[in-house]
């Protein structure tokens, strides 16, 4: 079962208070059914025992993939762009070729797992993000939130990405070439196979993408 700790929560609809336990850390060779349940989000679902409302209960977690060798820490609302846990990694010694992450949602967490179960590289996902979102802002008319890959399909050539829109954070699909990826994974091998071997869970987001497109171009 999945590590939990215990907590009190209070049911936003009619305030009843009760004792949860949290999962705070998960791992798919322990708990294989959790992977499914956090991709279709009912994992952060919590149902109050006294009037029945379904909520979301946004915590912390960890979630790991031994197998495939790599944890995706999630920390609702992070902005830090590593994470450091002396704790893990003094746990874990042999953690330097496990990649690590740190997300601030939900949909970044499932981004992170598709990716890296398809070993795919997350920082050549975000480059072609970046540049993905200028051409959807241009085709739209309007400024894109935030952004995830939801597939990447080699074999016919397509990355999809979900844009959030505007004001209202609209929803918009974006299927593209893949070759968008591949010269963004050239860029990543050419200047950023350092980043794999800092230490602790970094935060590989639009802004890291957006420093690393800074500093490459500053290297051209
Ligand atoms: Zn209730």
């Amino acid at each position: 079962m999945a590590e939990t700790a215990e907590k009190i929560v209070t049911c936003p609809m009619c305030g009843a208070r009760s004792t949860v336990n949290i999962p705070v850390s998960v791992n798919t060779v322990r708990d294989p059914e959790v992977r499914d349940r956090i991709m279709d989000e009912t994992f952060f679902l919590w149902k109050c025992r006294k009037c029945g409302m379904n909520s979301k209960m946004l915590h912390p977690l960890l979630y790991s993939d031994v197998d495939r060798k790599f944890m995706v820490y999630y920390i609702p609302k992070v902005s830090r762009s590593q994470i450091c846990d002396e704790k893990l990694e003094n746990e874990f010694s042999d953690l330097a070729d496990v990649r690590r992450r740190v997300v601030d949602s939900i949909n970044a967490m499932k981004e992170k797992i598709v990716i890296f179960e398809n070993s795919y590289s997350d920082m050549a996902v975000e480059l072609s993000k970046l540049a993905v979102a200028e051409v959807v802002s241009k085709i739209t008319g309007q400024t894109v939130y935030e952004g995830y890959c939801t597939e990447i399909n080699k074999t016919q050539n397509q990355i999809t990405f979900q844009f959030f829109l505007g004001a209202n954070h609209r929803s918009y699909i974006h299927t593209t070439r893949y070759d968008v990826y591949n010269r963004s994974l050239s860029i990543v091998k050419e200047c950023f196979q350092d980043v794999e071997k800092k230490r602790g869970f970094l935060n590989i987001n639009q802004n890291w993408a957006s420093e690393a497109l800074r500093r490459y171009k500053g290297y051209e």
